[in-house]
């Protein structure tokens, strides 16, 4: 791989030059070589590096000096910035401003502030040669940046004055930006969450990740009710929050022939196919804090995008062909969340994008002049997921080929750099590739797994002498036809600590996924960090009318950085004043989410309905199912009643939302029986105010931003042991809803915290859940009338226009070994919502203990989470940038 940074051949003079955001297309260029040292811009005099300047040091220093106040806040200095963009970089006057020029212009002006603390924190780390933590994460599902930006910085006020003054309205100027859909659900928002804390908290990190040109589909619903996917060309009107990054260009190879070196000596790897990874930045502002961090997001491209030879030829297919194909590895995220895709492009995109990320890692770390020992001492990687597992193979092969290392230590290096977070249970998100496609795709990597299983296997059979069972459960390899390499077994070895995400499911990876491993590399291999989520978001930016309430009682905003201050809320809970100003925030919230579901679908709402509300991935796991089981036995029920006893019921509005994975027909058949009972109750004049369900299409982190604040109840309801933490459990009890779950994931840490009496856990237990499927398998298992009943219903095609089987194989789960319990967690489920309803109508009690929960979510905040990670795995400090 070439190294297009520092190449030392051709030198292209570099002009001064303004990025353009909105895609620029030329080729690599190489910065020209002027008085630097070799190695580019680790200088060995006394200066610093903002000291270092080609030319004139004046002309320079009196040029960055203007640039940095013309950054001033004043509206007046806004209008101007602003101005400054639309005329300069849009090239547009006036009177052909539209809002997205607006928006652009304006984003940009905000990017310009951004970029001034990056390059203040980059070149802190820079100087103080810190220990920096590498978050490798195939998602970062980040939404929107701009409103986010504006808050950190805190310019929002100039902002909206400035926009009014410029004739437009900063709410719908916000509303342009689209979501960057860099992700498919928890994994990746987990990932924004921790990138969000690491630059508030001070800790040097980079994200690291792929530009999927198309991220996640965009979800439409047919007339029927049925999921459709439409692409979601979301870089489209470009986006002004990304830095492309030309010059950092790298070279990566696939395919080709490789050969092992003689007694662990450096191997080769010839032929093949080189692509080029061209890096995108995205900074990551800290709230208040000059600290500002990077997601570094790899697109890919062909070396050569055009065969002049072939089109003169008249091949013009052929001409544009390879770049095509290189093109399209970065083209798809693929849309499956906690289930392995397994196909040959997703392995390419792992390698591609591992590859790249290590590629400049090590770039970064050749500048200190370090012997290849302390790379540990300044770079941590944190693998989320299997999904980059090959950065374990590749960094020996840098180390053992590229860099003449022995095996041993470079294995040695491998096992320091490394950290693995297991996200699941499920045997079916267990990635496994088969050997022949990664011996075709990466033929030396191959011989490196090969390498590492030998010395891995010869290990353990010293330790387990003669147990041959053990050597075939723990091998990397899956004996089989076709061999299988097991990428979590390779991350469990290669990496120094291996991490679950609440405390349940860290039990329960030890117990039931890695026993062996356990036993061969001690329990203190393995650790828990329990998940956390971002304030800055998921409440301050989320939530205006509950966040300046807590500030008002507070005193301050300190909360919003040290989240543990919640817990003064407490002494509010009984004050009836606060109780009355926080059901008024709850209502306008709720209010306006019910404006949303009217503007958005045919549906009217009864806005002093209890809102209940079940938004995540579509899966069985998580049990969409159980939730529109239980909506239509209400329903049902109420059928029966007279309008009197009617009266008497707590109104209940149901909201779903969550995409399915285009393959997965089980979850969408479950959207379609969610969007059925929802005609089929809004059809119903006599019961839609009592009962009503929405199913919002398209969720995102910006439909999440308008659904969490406005619950009442929020449902986590997994079967038992398959939820690994979940977080939208604490962005919805952040902002006062309560919990309706079973005793799963980080629900069970979420009710310690909040007090069981603040929460509705229902549900068999997950010491009980074997013995249960056992029973189902063996025909034993029992039906309760009330499942029969809405099952009954659903036959006569009450809800599917007289299609009585339309929902047949659904049923059949249930009827069919019920793997995932639902007959078994259906009695207590309803009974869990008939004390919901119970407990709502004393509306002061209601509030009290909405206001107790929020003041009690301190510990599930990121911040918390990334400096847990910091201090006990990392073993990464934060860095002041101010001085
Ligand atoms: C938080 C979040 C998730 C994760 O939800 P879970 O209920 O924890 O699975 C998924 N999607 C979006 C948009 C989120 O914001």
């Amino acid at each position: 791989m070439a190294d297009k940074a520092n190449g030392s051949t051709a030198t292209t003079p570099t002009a001064s030059h303004t990025t353009n955001p909105f895609e620029a297309l030329a080729k690599p260029r190489r910065p020209r070589a002027h008085k630097r040292s070799a190695t580019g811009f680790i200088p060995d005099g006394p200066k610093r590096l903002n000291e270092i300047f080609p030319g004139e040091e004046k002309a320079w220093k009196d040029a960055l000096k203007s640039n940095e106040q013309q950054l001033t806040n004043d509206v007046k200095d806004v209008n101007a910035q602003i101005s400054r963009h639309v005329e300069f970089t849009l090239s547009r006057q006036p009177f052909n401003v539209d809002e997205l020029a607006m928006y652009q212009a304006s984003a940009l002006s905000v990017r310009d502030k951004l970029v001034h603390n990056w390059n203040k924190t980059q070149t802190a780390h820079t100087e103080k040669k810190v220990k920096r933590v590498y978050y490798f994460s195939l998602e970062f599902l980040l939404g929107r940046a701009y409103d986010n930006a504006l808050l950190n910085l805190d310019i929002k006020q100039s902002y909206d004055e400035s926009l009014k003054q410029l004739g437009f309205s900063l709410e719908d100027v916000l509303d342009v930006e689209r979501d960057m859909g860099l992700g498919n659900g928890g994994l990746g928002r987990l990932a924004a969450c921790y990138l969000d804390s690491t630059s508030t908290c001070g800790i040097p990190a980079w994200g690291y990740t792929l530009r999927y040109s198309n991220g996640i589909f965009k979800q439409v619903l047919s007339s029927k009710g049925d999921q459709v996917e439409i692409p979601d060309p979301w870089l489209e009107s470009g986006n002004p929050f990304e830095v492309p990054r030309l010059d950092a260009a790298v070279e990566i190879k696939l395919y080709g022939q490789a050969s092992r070196g003689e007694n662990g000596k450096a191997g080769t790897w010839t032929g093949g196919t080189d692509i080029l990874a061209v890096p995108y930045d995205i900074p990551i502002p800290g709230f208040r804090a000059t600290a500002t961090n990077t997601v570094r997001a790899w697109r890919s491209r062909g070396k050569v995008s055009f065969d002049l030879a072939a089109f003169n030829a008249g091949a013009y297919d052929a001409a544009v062909r390879e770049a095509e194909e290189a093109e399209t590895i970065t083209r798809v995220l693929y849309p499956s969340e906690n289930h392995e895709a397994g196909k040959t492009l997703r392995l390419k995109q792992q390698y591609f994008w591992t590859a790249a990320s290590l590629h400049d890692i090590c770039r970064r770390f050749r500048k200190l002049r370090e012997p290849w020992s302390a790379f540990p001492d300044y770079v941590a990687v944190q693998l989320n997921d299997t999904h980059p597992t090959l950065a374990i193979p590749e960094l020996l092969r840098i180390l053992v080929d590229e860099e003449g290392q022995e095996w041993d230590e470079a294995w040695s290096i491998v096992r320091r750099t490394f950290f693995y977070t297991c996200h699941t249970l499920m045997p079916e998100a267990l990635e496994t590739w088969s050997v022949d496609l990664v011996g075709w795709l990466l033929p030396r990597h191959l011989q490196i797994i090969y390498d590492i299983n030998f010395h891995f296997l010869a290990d353990v059979e010293r330790k387990f002498p003669g147990d041959r069972a053990r050597l075939a459960r723990m091998s990397l390899i899956e004996e089989g036809s076709p061999k299988r390499v097991r990428m979590s077994h390779l991350a469990v070895i290669g990496s120094h600590k291996v991490n679950g995400v609440a405390e349940l499911h860290s039990e329960l990876v030890q117990s039931q996924l890695f026993p062996d491993f356990v036993e061969y590399l001690g329990r203190d291999h393995f650790t828990n960090v329990t998940n956390g989520i971002t304030a800055r978001r998921w409440l301050y930016q989320c939530n205006p009318a509950l966040s300046t309430l807590i500030t008002k009682a507070l005193g301050s905003e300190h909360w919003v950085t040290h989240l543990d201050e919640l817990k003064k809320l407490q002494k509010f809970a009984k004050n009836e004043a606060f109780k009355k100003e926080w059901a008024a925030a709850k209502q306008v919230n709720r209010n306006r989410l019910c404006d949303y579901i009217e503007s958005t679908t045919e549906l009217k709402v009864n806005r002093k309905a209890l809102i209940d509300i079940q938004v995540k991935r579509i899966h069985e796991y998580k049990r969409q199912s159980l939730n529109i089981l239980g909506v239509i036995y209400r329903y049902l029920q109420l059928k029966k009643m007279s309008p009197e006893e009617r009266k008497r019921v707590v109104p209940r509005l149901s909201v779903f939302g969550g995409k399915a994975a285009p393959g997965y027909y089980m979850a969408k058949l479950t959207i379609r029986l969610i969007t059925a009972v929802s005609k089929v109750l809004n059809a119903d004049e006599e019961i839609r105010e009592f009962l009503n369900v929405a199913f919002l299409a398209d969720y995102s982190v910006s439909l999440a931003e308008i659904l969490i604040p406005a619950s009442d109840i929020s449902e986590h309801i997994s079967t038992a042991g398959t939820e690994a933490s979940g977080t939208s459990n604490m962005k919805f009890l952040l902002n006062g809803g309560l919990l309706l779950g079973t005793v799963d994931g980080a629900n069970v840490e979420l009710g310690q915290a909040a007090g069981e009496e603040n929460c509705f856990f229902f549900g068999v237990l997950e010491p009980d859940v074997r013995e249960l499927r056992l029973r189902h398998q063996a025909g034993q298992a029992q039906y309760p009338p009330q499942l029969l009943e809405v099952v009954d219903a659903l036959r006569s095609g009450q809800f599917s226009a007289g299609e009585g089987d339309l929902f047949e194989p659904l049923l059949s789960t249930i009827f069919n070994g019920d793997f995932y319990l639902l007959s078994d967690d259906f009695l207590s489920y309803l009974e869990a919502q008939k004390m919901v309803d119970a407990a709502f109508v004393d509306t002061s009690s209601w509030v009290e203990k909405c206001i107790n929960t929020t003041a009690c979510m301190g510990r599930f905040s990121s911040d918390r989470a990334v400096q847990q990670y910091a201090e006990e795995i990392w073993n990464v400090e934060p860095v002041d940038i101010s001085q």
